[in-house]
C-alpha cells in the first residue's frame, strides 16, 4: 500500500494541522517541572513576588507536571493552582500543635506497605511516589523507604488481609498508587481478588487530576477485568484543576461507574463560597459526585493552608444554601486515634 502522503498529487501533511500526539503519562511523569525558581519562570513571576524556601525543597522536593502549569495564570503569585505546589518560606515557620505524622499512622503500620486503622478496610502503600507534590499533604514526611514492599515482599500484608475475615475493602493508596505501573497494579490487584472476604477495591489517587492521559487502555483494562467492585476517588481542590482533558479523561473512567472527589479546604485557594460551589458543579458535570471536604491535617509545614473552623462551617451552610444536597460534600476532620473520620456541622 502506498502510505498517504506518498500518493501521486497527495499534499504532504501540515505539521501545523496534523493531529497532536500526545506524549505519554509516563513521559509527563519524567518530565514535570521540579523547582519553585523554573516554576516562576514559566510563569513569568519575579522574585520579589514570591518568597521560596530551598529548606522546604529539600525536605519535600518541589514537582508539578507540565500539564498542570499550564493550567495557572501568568504574572499572578497568587494562582490557587500554584499556590499548592510552590515551596514557600511560609513552610518553615514553627508553629505548636503542628507535626510530621499528624494522624499517628505509624501506630497502625503492622507491616510494611500496609496501614489499617479503621474498622472493615485497610490501606494499602502502593507506591510512595506522586506525579505532584501537594505542600499540604499529610504524608509529606511519611517513612515511605521502610513502607516499600516489592512485588517479591507483598506476601506477610497479603496474608494479613487473607488472615481477617472481617476485611472487606482495600485501599490503594501512597503517596500515588497510579503513579506504579499497571502490570503492578493488576498483579496486586490480582492477588486481592483470590481472597474471597474482599469486596471492593477502591483507588485514591491525583493523577488522573495532573496528568489526564493516565486514565489510558491499560488501566482500563485491569479496572474493568477484575472481580472486585471498583471505587475511584480523585483529589481536586478548585475548579480551575478541571480542564478539558481531564474532562475526556473523566468520560473513560464512566466504564467503572461515577468517581468520588474529596478536597482539602485550604486557605488562599478554596475558602471562598463561589469558588467551592464553582468546584462541586464543574466536578458533578464530569462525572465526579462530592464526598469529603476536609480540614486541614496538622502537618509540619503546612500551617499557613489552615481555615479556621467557624469559617469552614460557614462556607458548608452557604454550600447547602446553593446547592442540592447530594453536590454538597461531607465536611471532616481525620482525628488520631478515632475509629472513623468525624463529620462536622
Ligand atoms: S498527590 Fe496526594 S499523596 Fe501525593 S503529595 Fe499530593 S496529597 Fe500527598
Amino acid at each position: 500500500m502506498i502510505p498517504q502522503t506518498d500518493r501521486p498529487g497527495a499534499d504532504p501533511i501540515d505539521p501545523q494541522i496534523a493531529p497532536q500526539i500526545e506524549p505519554s503519562w509516563q513521559a509527563q511523569l519524567r518530565d514535570a517541572v521540579r523547582s519553585g525558581a523554573e516554576l516562576c519562570q514559566l510563569l513569568e513571576l519575579r522574585p520579589q513576588q514570591v518568597a521560596l524556601s530551598a529548606q522546604a525543597a529539600q525536605q519535600f522536593p518541589v514537582q508539578v507536571p507540565r500539564a498542570f502549569v499550564g493550567l495557572m495564570a501568568k504574572r499572578d503569585p497568587a494562582d490557587p493552582l500554584l499556590l499548592q505546589v510552590l515551596n514557600s518560606a511560609l513552610e518553615d515557620r514553627h508553629q505548636d500543635g503542628y507535626g510530621p505524622d499528624p494522624l499517628d499512622e505509624a501506630a497502625y503500620n503492622p507491616l510494611p506497605g500496609l496501614l489499617h486503622k479503621y474498622p472493615g478496610r485497610a490501606l494499602l502503600i502502593v507506591s510512595g511516589k506522586c506525579a505532584i507534590h501537594c505542600r499540604y499533604c499529610f504524608r509529606r514526611h511519611f517513612p515511605y523507604a521502610a513502607n516499600n514492599p516489592g512485588r517479591q515482599n507483598w506476601q506477610p500484608a497479603l496474608d494479613y488481609l487473607a488472615a481477617d475475615s472481617s476485611l472487606h475493602e482495600v485501599i490503594f493508596s501512597g503517596g500515588d498508587p497510579l503513579s506504579a505501573p499497571d502490570t503492578q497494579l493488576r498483579w496486586l490487584c490480582e492477588r486481592l481478588e483470590q481472597i474471597p472476604h474482599l469486596q471492593r477495591l477502591r483507588i485514591h489517587t491525583r493523577l488522573p487530576v495532573v496528568i489526564p492521559q493516565r486514565i489510558d487502555a491499560a488501566l482500563l483494562a485491569w479496572l474493568t477485568a477484575t472481580r472486585l467492585q471498583i471505587q475511584m476517588v480523585l483529589h481536586i481542590n478548585h475548579p480551575n484543576e478541571i480542564s478539558p482533558a481531564l474532562a475526556r479523561a473523566l468520560q473513560r473512567l464512566r466504564a467503572i461507574g461515577p468517581c468520588l472527589n474529596q478536597s482539602v479546604l485550604l486557605a488562599g485557594v478554596n475558602d471562598d463560597l463561589d469558588t467551592l460551589a464553582n468546584l462541586q458543579e464543574r466536578a458533578y458535570a464530569a462525572g465526579v459526585l462530592p464526598y469529603y471536604l476536609f480540614c486541614l491535617d496538622r502537618v509540619q509545614g503546612a500551617a499557613h493552608y489552615a481555615v479556621p473552623r467557624h469559617r469552614a462551617l460557614e462556607l458548608v451552610r452557604g454550600l447547602r444554601q446553593r446547592l442540592p444536597g447530594y453536590l454538597v460534600p461531607r465536611l471532616a476532620i481525620e482525628e488520631a486515634g478515632q475509629q472513623s473520620k468525624t463529620l462536622l456541622g
